[in-house]
């Protein structure tokens, strides 16, 4: 813990002021003593509120959420190869990583540091691919690194974006977690891959352009900052720079001019820069650190840089704060993030395929499936309720039913059919012709209306037949939809269920089929209506009887006459047929009104049919079920039953 070390190195500076004598120093103990209980307390706060949230982020690392879309506040080190990324978290941990020339860091190396005050040494562990877990020492941390990238991204120069995982438990510390990427490279070297540049540019991007990520951006101090590789990539994804921290490496190397570097800020770092100096040479991290205070301390040139802008703990408590606030921003929304998944989750789960394993299971199954069907299919084909599926027609039964009927209504002829260009009346003289009898004249033979009425009836019975399949066709299909979308989860009784819905849609459509030949066959068998519209319509057109028999009879009367419900006629021809013309006439008189009759009650009850048949279905499917259940769970379909 960064200010528990700051609190140390104060106490160890006192003692060495202690050593060195003076009464005037009494005074700075007390306040150095107050200012330790302080910061110790700090320090507690710091331990208590941070480091649950920081494990929260840690343990979720593990469980990949990034996988699953989920970013993770993540402080993310970037830099040009060599500008001292490995060097500025080794600084940070105290502990050796791989350095050297060319790429070293060939995959991401997530550094998770954490304060252990009773180690004694560190406890270091390496983790990598899915589960592989490696304990192994501060001497031994490099080679481990090295062989766990071999195995990742093979053991010539080539780089994976699998991470690397490294935990530090080590007194002191600062509580972070970063992320090390490899640097950048715009040349490959021998035995590197001719795309390296885009392999790690594409690694570096995939990290830090989640706006969750603080970019730190590692620049040397000896490089003119505008040109470097790492500017330009993290000025593409955060071009104000309020997520990118400097740290500039190698000040020791280059202080001439730096303060200007850092102060002129031509490179836009919206979280400011922190200059340090990494351990050089076979330096102890201790040694290092005490080299370091002294640089920024005399040097002439980096002495006259802010002191808060220098220095390994000042940048460890900059990341501190840092870390703290991004975590406290991104967590709220993590946490709906990862319910939204889980709900999303959940309902997946419960839309994969069961496996009911006993018959008591099977059954329960089967009866739930056929319940939910019974209650959809009666919602959408005999209320009209369609809150199920709102925005699709085909679900919207009774209204696509009704439609089909309205159609049907169209296609009924409302007048009698008759062939286009036929004289008036000779079809009924003909009639007439064929049934003449033995009998008195003035009687209009009945089997003459009623082959005249079979004549026409067979003309249109097509009509009802064609929308009883097509209602069928409709509600079969709508059945089936429905049953497949309950039955989804269950793969097992699909086939059973389908079967025995089959059954009942072919026993339903053969109902309708005898059904519709039975109402045929009911007008044929007597001319028959209590519908006092026929005697009305009949009357109507009998006023023009006499008109229409002078006509014939007068051959001086004009033989082109407009009769009620008939119209503009032309009698000429049926004056060589005067004694069947009255006969004709009233024939036609009684079929046309007769009609209207017909045509109502092939209509309404067809449609009452329809409707009932349609009702009744959905009971029996329910109904049948009862009996279909022994053979659906014996069927071959039922693992395990
Ligand atoms: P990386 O490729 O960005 O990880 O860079 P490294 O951390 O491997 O550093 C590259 C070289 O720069 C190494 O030889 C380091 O010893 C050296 N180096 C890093 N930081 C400093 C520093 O602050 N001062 C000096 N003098 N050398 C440094
Ligand atoms: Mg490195």
């Amino acid at each position: 813990m960064i200010l528990r070390w700051k609190l140390e190195r104060t106490a160890s500076r006192h003692d060495r002021q202690e050593a060195s004598g003076g009464a005037s120093k009494q005074a700075d103990d007390a306040k150095a003593a107050a200012s330790a209980v302080t910061v110790s307390a700090i320090a507690a706060s710091y331990d208590d509120q941070i480091r649950p949230l920081l494990d929260a982020v840690d343990r979720l690392r593990h469980l990949k959420v990034t996988q699953e879309g989920i970013q993770l506040p993540t402080i993310v080190v970037v830099g040009d190869q060599s500008s001292g990324k490995s060097s500025v978290l080794e600084s940070l941990a105290g502990i050796s990583l791989p350095r050297g020339q060319g790429i070293c860091t060939r995959v991401p190396l997530v550094m998770r540091l954490q304060d252990d005050p009773s180690a004694d040494a560190p406890k270091l562990q390496l983790e990598y691919s899915n589960g592989v877990v490696v304990a192994t020492t501060e001497a031994k941390v490099a080679d481990a690194i090295n062989t766990a990238t071999a195995q990742i991204a093979g053991s010539g120069k080539g780089i994976s974006d699998a991470p690397i995982t490294l935990v530090v438990r080590k007194k002191g510390v600062p509580e972070l977690t970063l992320v090390d990427l490899p640097g950048i490279t715009r040349v490959p070297v021998q035995g590197q891959p001719e795309d390296i540049y885009d392999q790690v540019s594409n690694i570096i991007k995939q990290y830090i352009a989640p706006k969750e990520s603080i970019i730190l951006n590692v620049l040397s101090a000896t490089v003119d900052f505008p040109t470097c590789e790492s500017i330009r990539m993290s000025q593409q994804v955060d071009r104000t720079g309020e997520r990118t921290l400097a740290v500039v490496t190698k000040a020791d190397k280059a202080p001439e001019g730096l303060l200007e570097k850092v102060t002129m800020d031509d490179v836009n770092i919206g979280l400011g820069y922190v200059c340090v100096r990494n351990r050089v040479g076979d330096e102890t991290y201790d040694q290092a650190r005490v080299e370091e205070e002294r640089l920024f301390k005399y040097h002439p040139l980096l002495s006259k840089i802010d002191k808060s802008m220098v220095g390994i703990p000042v940048l460890a408590q900059r990341l501190m704060q840092i870390q703290a606030s991004i975590i406290a921003k991104c967590l709220p929304d993590i946490v709906k993030q990862i319910n939204d998944r889980l709900s999303r989750s959940s309902a997946e789960l419960d839309q994969m395929p069961q496996d009911p394993n006993n018959v008591a299971d099977a059954v329960r199954v089967f009866f739930r499936i056929v319940k939910q069907v019974c209650a959809s299919t009666e919602k959408v084909l005999v209320r009209g309720e369609f809150d199920e599926y709102p925005d699709n027609r085909d679900f919207h039964g009774t209204a696509r039913v009704a439609e089909m009927l309205a159609e049907y209504a169209k296609k009924l002829p409302a007048q009698c059919p008759r062939s286009a260009n036929e004289l008036f009346l000779m079809e009924e003289v003909r009639i007439l012709e064929e049934t003449k009898g033995i009998n008195l004249p003035n009687f209009l033979p009945r089997s003459a209306f009623l082959v005249m009425l079979k004549k026409k009836v067979e003309t249109i019975d097509q009509v009802p037949q064609e929308l009883a399949n097509g209602v069928w066709a409709y509600v079969e299909d709508l059945v089936m939809k429905i049953l497949m979308k309950y039955s989804d989860n269950f793969p097992q009784v699909q086939s059973s269920c389908r079967r025995a819905v089959q059954g009942l849609m072919d026993k339903a459509r053969a109902r309708s089929a005898q059904h519709v030949k039975e109402l045929i066959e009911m007008e044929l068998v007597a001319d028959y209506t209590a519908n006092p519209d026929y005697m009305k319509t009949w009357t109507e057109f009998m006023d023009g009887y006499d008109k229409f028999m002078e006509a014939v009879e007068v051959a001086s009367k004009p033989a082109r006459i407009t009769l009620q419900g008939f119209g503009e006629v032309d009698v000429s021809h049926l004056r060589v047929h005067a004694d069947l013309a009255g006969k004709a006439f009233d024939l036609r008189a009684r079929l046309t009104a007769y009609w209207k009759s017909v045509v109502l009650r092939l209509m309404d009850g067809l449609a009452l049919h329809v409707l009932l048949s349609v009702k009744r279905l959905v009971e029996k499917i329910w109904r049948r079920s009862w009996g279909t259940k022994c053979w659906a769970i014996s069927s071959p379909g039922w693992r395990g039953c």
